[in-house]
């Protein structure tokens, strides 16, 4: 097994050559710091919207090596989070959300149509199971909200039998079945983008990271300066360490191991309709297929990081990646036997209602906290960011998850040690419950604390 920073997604698609570092004084109309999906998509939209505008982007590493080339390739619509929207922003605003992000899986799916860039995007229903007695039903509360906003095939649920003919699992037990949902190999599409953007005029300084970012626009970096109009802070988990964004999210991992080629397996198992799953505990397993007929299995248990700082952990961790490659046996016993081929992993900007949040400080706009679901919702920011750093107004930039009211976390050193309890009792959590057990009141009193505490961690 080839346990790496980068992972295979990367791999499979090639090597990129390094575009130059900034060096020295540069000007733009619009700046962008970070190279994943939300800053390209953000320029890509800015140019959208002004073919002629001048847009550089700095990137600290190479663009789509962070999270955007690494991830499950999940591209999701943001109805998983119908109730959470519905709660904070009521009916008409929820659906408005959720709406938009229709779009956007249906954009990506568009954009890589008409731009040639073969990111194996396939639609395909995103299914979301339970695995214990306890899960069975967490979706009720989702179906329903979807029945009460005249959005019933949104989210419909779905019996052990039905769920067992898309994938006959033995621990699935019953489940939800979203209806929009797409599949992507993540790096070549944060790839693709990159280079149709190259073609198009932006300029991308890689290995070039921004040290400072004034309210005004101006930004710093090691070797140079940049003087701009608007500037766009999308650079995910790395937002805590830039001032005024401490307390906006926490950092937490997660982590895929990649399977061999098993087209036998998937046979047998009946998953060749290219569903996405997800389990309902809340550190989620994630799996899927690829075009050449692999297991994809991720699971959202990775440790917790302090503030921003870069961690070896939050990206190559041996006792997770054993952990997930146990539960990919006990989901699909059929594996047995064949061979893991690869393992990564990554950070998770968690934002503290699950949301992502999209806003603006003087001339500097951000957006952060896709909280592990970003692919499909990159492509909306991308949308709201531009919007913002061209300074035009519009039912876009009028979504709840622009300027939301504010929920933060607690300061460093109490989110990592607070959060590293937490993910310690929702671990003891689901295990107790994976065993048919109860958890000890103690697990699930602190398991429960997020929740008293009006946070929404991942799922
Ligand atoms: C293992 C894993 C699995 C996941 N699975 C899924 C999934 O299946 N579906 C889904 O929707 N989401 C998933 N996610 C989350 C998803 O990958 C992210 O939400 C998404 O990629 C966020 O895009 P981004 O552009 O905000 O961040 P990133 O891709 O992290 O891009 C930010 C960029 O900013 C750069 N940067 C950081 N600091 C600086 C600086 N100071 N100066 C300049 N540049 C800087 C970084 O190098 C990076 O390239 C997963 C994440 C991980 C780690």
């Amino acid at each position: 097994m080839r346990h790496t920073r980068y992972g295979w997604w990367l791999e499979e698609a090639g090597e990129v050559v390094p575009t130059a570092p900034l060096e020295g004084d540069a000007s733009a109309d619009v700046v962008i710091v970070g190279g994943g999906y939300l800053g390209l998509w953000t320029a890509w939209h800015v140019l959208e919207l002004e073919p002629n505008a001048d847009v550089l982007l700095l990137e600290a590493d190479l663009c789509g090596h962070g999270p955007s080339g690494r991830n499950g390739g999940f591209c999701e619509t943001l109805w998983g989070e119908v109730d959470i929207l519905r709660e904070r922003s009521g009916d008409t605003a929820a659906l408005a959300v959720c709406r938009a992000s229709e779009e956007a899986v249906r954009g990506i799916g568009a954009w890589c149509t008409k731009n040639e860039v073969d990111a194996w995007f396939r639609e395909a229903p995103m299914l979301r199971v339970a695995t214990t007695e306890s899960q069975l039903g967490s979706w009720d509360s989702k179906v329903k909200t979807c029945i009460e906003l005249g959005a019933s095939d949104e989210i419909v649920s779905m019996s052990a039998e039905d769920m067992r003919a898309r994938c006959a699992s033995p621990l699935v037990l019953g489940g939800a079945s979203h209806r929009l949902n797409a599949t992507v190999q993540p790096a070549q599409l944060a790839l693709g983008l990159r280079r149709r953007l190259i073609e198009r005029g932006v300029h991308i300084h890689e290995r070039t990271g921004v040290t400072r970012l004034h309210r005004d626009g101006r930004v710093e970096t090691r070797g140079g300066r940049v003087r701009a109009s608007a500037a766009v802070l999308a650079v995910n988990s790395a937002a805590a360490g830039f001032s005024g964004y401490r307390l906006s999210l926490a950092v937490a991992s997660s982590h895929i191991v990649l399977t061999e080629p098993v087209p036998d397996v998937l046979e047998e198992l009946g998953w060749t309709g290219g569903e996405a799953i997800v389990d309902s505990r809340t550190l989620v397993h994630y799996m899927r297929t690829t075009r050449d007929e692999r297991i994809v299995f991720g699971w959202g248990g990775g440790s917790m990081g302090f503030g921003s700082r870069a961690s070896t952990r939050l990206e190559l961790d041996a006792d997770v990646i054993a952990r997930t490659r146990e539960s990919l046996v006990r989901f699909f016993p059929q594996f047995r036997g064949r061979e893991i081929t690869h393992a990564w992993g990554g950070p998770i900007d968690v934002s503290p209602t699950h949301l992502p949040i999209f806003g603006s400080r003087g001339r500097v706009h951000h957006g952060f906290g896709f909280t592990g679901n970003g692919v499909g919702p990159s492509y909306l920011g991308g949308e709201i960011l531009a919007r913002l750093a061209l300074d035009r107004r519009d039912e876009r930039t009028s979504l709840a998850i622009v300027e939301p009211a504010r929920k933060l976390f607690p300061p460093e050193p109490f989110r990592y040690v607070g959060g590293s309890l937490i993910r310690r009792a929702l671990m003891a959590k689901d295990a107790a419950e994976d065993e048919g057990r109860k958890p000890s009141s103690a697990t699930s009193f602190v398991a429960s604390l997020p929740r008293r505490l009006g946070l929404h961690l991942p799922r």
